[in-house]
């Protein structure tokens, strides 16, 4: 069993995430069992609290757990099966020690934070090791080093390794090298600075990941070398990708940071064969065809709150051979007036999950512009119940028609609360969350590109559509293509007539891959190139 523990320094959001996923990707390819573990230092219990003004996107695993976003890419970046083992936060490390205390399992003695939250941080790692039975086990620890939250992670890592003895551990520093445009030069002190403050609590980095946005030359590498006390060879290079992050594996076995790791943990595998991700860069980078797709949604300007999605669409376009230009639409600001001039020219409409009420009366009208003008939609959770008011308003002709959530007193709840929900007090973790089933109707639109019937996607919401609403909105045309099995949930509707209106009260984006690309995202790419270049591809 080896471990490698990937810390961060200088500045956050370094990609080291992204990193540990492509190291992961690397180490797969030359036959190894991979797992992947995600350390928080914040003190909430799970993400599944925080804004994603915060945070970014919540990840949804498969049995509910709601993680962090550098496990999307574990997932999909390798095969590894995550659940909530694989996603440590403070909060839960607190949690459990306090949870012991009172139950009496450190009788006697005084609980501090060296050894038993230290002790409760090792856990997890032997735990996970032992639940997966991996061959590396990949940790990534949150944050940047001389946060004081971060201190007991790495402290509780130094003693990991020292137990795990020499060989059987490899610790990576991902580090910032900027660049000072007035000096025209890249500047290595924070690095040597961020390293020194590692070694200070204990740890000496094997492997220096360098975050660059100019290549590193030779005299700088070697300035790093020797201040930062790694070897030469082990001064990695990790450059601003040109055109995707799909491409940082490749990068990274360019620079040969496998081969160290392997070298370093006594792994003796072959060397890792990456033609089929060559070929997914070569679609990415030069696709045959290109389609324009409107995301329309309520934090737009953040990069992280809509991750899954947007990558579920590149995938989708990868499916296609075919490029994607996002359009990126704020539906705070999208009035009756704006949406033909915002929306025009778009060959799908996309709206993703939310919450909360702003925003709300944007993605109705961009829904009604894709049903009336037959432009592929796909709706996501929220985006499926937004589809369905907007049904219920101007087809059926149900005036004040909404969800319970925006409108508590609506005479026309076409989405409510279950009764399950109705007497839920505390937010954490009480949503229907994870995988559940799903049964197809023969024929829709859903069942053909999942070529199956029963299907099992992963779920975050409260609200459901309204059964009630159910005869009155099939006679209209609007199809209720995937439900529960039981038939009492509302899984997947579909628009009669229209070329490709499909909405989900699932998240399809959390099961797609580059090399696996989901159903859905592949069947809304085609459409969207369908009707925005006016022929099949
Ligand atoms: N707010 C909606 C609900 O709770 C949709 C949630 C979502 O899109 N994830 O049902």
């Amino acid at each position: 069993m080896k471990y490698i523990f990937v810390t961060g320094g200088v500045v956050s959001s370094l990609g080291k995430g992204l990193t540990a996923a492509a190291l992961g990707t690397l180490l797969e390819n030359r036959g190894l069992k991979v797992a992947l573990q995600k350390f928080d230092p914040y003190l909430n219990v799970d993400p599944g609290t925080m804004s994603p003004f915060q945070h970014g996107e919540v990840y949804v695993l498969d049995d509910g757990a709601e993680t962090d976003l550098d496990l999307g890419h574990y997932e999909r970046f390798t095969s590894t099966k995550l659940s909530r083992l694989n996603n440590l936060t403070s909060g839960q490390v607190y949690q459990t020690v306090l949870n012991n205390e009172r139950e009496g399992k450190y009788l006697g003695k005084t609980v501090q934070v060296i050894p038993h939250v230290t002790d409760e941080i090792q856990k997890r790692i032997h735990d996970l090791a032992a639940k997966t039975k991996c061959d590396v086990l990949i940790t990534e620890v949150g944050g940047t080093t001389g946060d004081i939250e971060g201190l007991p992670f790495l402290e509780a890592i130094r003693e990991f390794a020292l137990e795990a003895g020499v060989g059987n551990v490899c610790f990576i520093h991902v580090t910032y090298v900027p660049f000072i445009k007035a000096a025209g030069e890249l500047k290595t002190k924070p690095t040597q600075q961020s390293v020194a403050k590692l070694r200070e609590i204990g740890i000496a980095p094997h492997i220096l990941v360098c975050r660059c946005e100019h290549p590193l030359n030779k005299e700088l590498r070697k300035k790093m070398s020797l201040f930062c006390n790694v070897p030469f060879d082990a001064v990695i290079e990790e450059k601003d990708v040109d055109h995707s992050i799909y491409e940082v594996p490749l990068m990274l076995q360019r620079e040969r940071m496998d081969d160290l790791v392997c070298q370093y943990l006594h792994l003796n595998v072959p060397a890792a064969n990456m033609t089929h991700w060559q070929d997914i860069i070569r679609k990415l980078i030069a696709p045959q065809h290109r389609v324009r797709i409107g995301v329309v949604g309520k934090y737009i300007e953040l990069q992280d709150a809509y991750k899954s999605v947007y990558e579920a669409i590149i995938h989708g376009g990868i499916a296609n051979d075919c490029g994607i230009e996002f359009v990126r639409v704020d539906a705070e600001v999208l009035g009756a007036h704006e949406v033909a001039e915002t929306l025009k020219g778009l060959g799908g409409i996309l709206v993703p999950g939310g919450f909360g009420e702003r925003g709300i009366d944007g993605k109705i009208l961009a829904a009604k512009f894709a049903r009336e003008h037959k432009i592929p939609y796909l709706g996501l959770c929220l985006g499926m119940q937004i589809a369905s008011i907007e049904f219920a308003r101007n087809v059926l002709g149900l005036a004040g028609a909404h969800s319970t959530e925006f409108d508590p007193a609506t005479p026309h709840p076409v989405i409510a609360l279950l009764d399950a929900q109705r007497n839920v007090t505390q937010k954490g973790g009480t949503m229907r969350l994870g995988s559940q089933p799903c049964q197809l109707q023969m024929g829709s639109i859903a069942a053909q590109l999942y070529g199956a019937f029963l299907i099992h996607e992963r779920h975050r919401h409260r609200y459901e559509f309204n059964n009630a609403y159910r005869a009155q909105f099939e006679a209209a045309g609007f199809t209720f293509s995937g439900t529960s099995p039981d038939g009492q949930l509302v899984e997947v509707i579909e628009i009669k007539g229209h070329p490709f209106f499909v909405a989900s009260q699932f998240h399809p984006e959390f099961l797609s891959k580059p090399n696996a690309p989901h159903p859905l995202f592949r069947g809304f790419i085609a459409a969207a190139h369908a009707h925005m270049h006016k022929r099949p591809l």
